[in-house]
């Protein structure tokens, strides 16, 4: 849908599926237009998309592997030149590839590294030169409680995610003086394709550490984030807030 009123622009990687769909949907109804980005198209793609638009926004979707500089260069370049520039950030594109360290292949842990913590410094890096120009910008960086406590036989996820921790953090004390937020958000259990493939057996022992006794809701975790992508955070930076029914640990 193409409107002449100017919304702000707010860009997000795996914005297919899960929270990320979940965090497209919420800010288009808080009145962004969006960009987002996935790894191979499907129908999920087509639904968030019309989705966000009957929501009034323009949304601008692109196959982009946030793995790859390149493609992620491209796709930010689009989305200025379609929408306009990028006020809020959302890396929320991440890959699993469990496995106990002893059998874990370079392969697994290479791919896990790659997508989740090269992925957010492309987007990260794509946009901060232009967010530092304008004096304007939000970055919210999807990280876990894996990269909070660390996880077994999620030694390749836990260390990507603690590493979108301390990147953020730098990244908050280093841009803070030109008008730029950035923080990390990090979800617990969280229903989605990404926790769908575990067992019953898995998800009734993760249920036992969760205080609030469930798993949550991506619209759960979407919430959080447009209030972080909002003026009502405007003194929240730095900060790693979880998102996780009060895990135990
Ligand atoms: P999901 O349901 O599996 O969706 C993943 C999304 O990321 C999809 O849109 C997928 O696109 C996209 N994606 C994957 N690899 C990509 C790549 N290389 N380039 C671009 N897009 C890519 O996952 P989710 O549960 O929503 O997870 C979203 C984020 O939250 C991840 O960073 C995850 O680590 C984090 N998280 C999830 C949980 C949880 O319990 N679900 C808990 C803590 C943190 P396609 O549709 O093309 O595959």
């Amino acid at each position: 849908m193409m409107s002449n009123t100017a919304r702000p622009v707010a860009l997000v990687t795996g914005g297919s599926r899960g929270i990320g769909r979940a965090v497209v949907l919420a800010l288009a109804s808080e009145g962004y237009d969006i960009a987002f980005c996935y790894r191979q198209a499907s129908e999920a793609v087509a639904q968030t998309e019309a989705e966000a638009e009957a929501l009034g926004a323009r949304v601008l979707a692109r196959e982009a592997d946030v793995a790859d500089s390149a493609a992620v260069r491209t796709f930010v370049s689009d989305t200025e030149r379609e929408l306009g520039p990028v006020h809020v950030a959302v890396t929320s594109a991440g890959i699993t590839r469990d496995n106990p360290l002893v059998m874990l292949p370079q392969a697994d842990w290479d791919a896990v590294l790659r997508v989740n913590l090269d992925g957010t410094y492309h987007v990260c890096h794509a946009l901060v030169m232009s967010m530092m120009k304008r004096r304007r910008g939000v970055i919210l960086n999807i990280s876990s409680s894996s990269g909070v406590y660390g996880n077994p036989t999620q030694t390749n996820y836990s260390a990507s995610k603690a590493g979108v921790i301390g990147f953020t953090r730098a990244l908050a004390k280093e841009v803070g003086r030109y008008g730029i937020r950035a923080n990390v958000v990090a979800p617990g259990f969280i229903d989605t394709d990404m926790t769908a493939a575990m067992t019953q057996d898995a998800k009734g022992k993760a249920a036992e550490r969760i205080s609030l006794g469930r798993f949550g809701r991506a619209e759960e975790v979407a919430e959080l984030v447009a209030f972080l992508a909002s003026d009502r955070a405007s003194y929240i930076t730095g900060a790693v807030l979880q998102v996780d029914g009060g895990i135990v640990i």
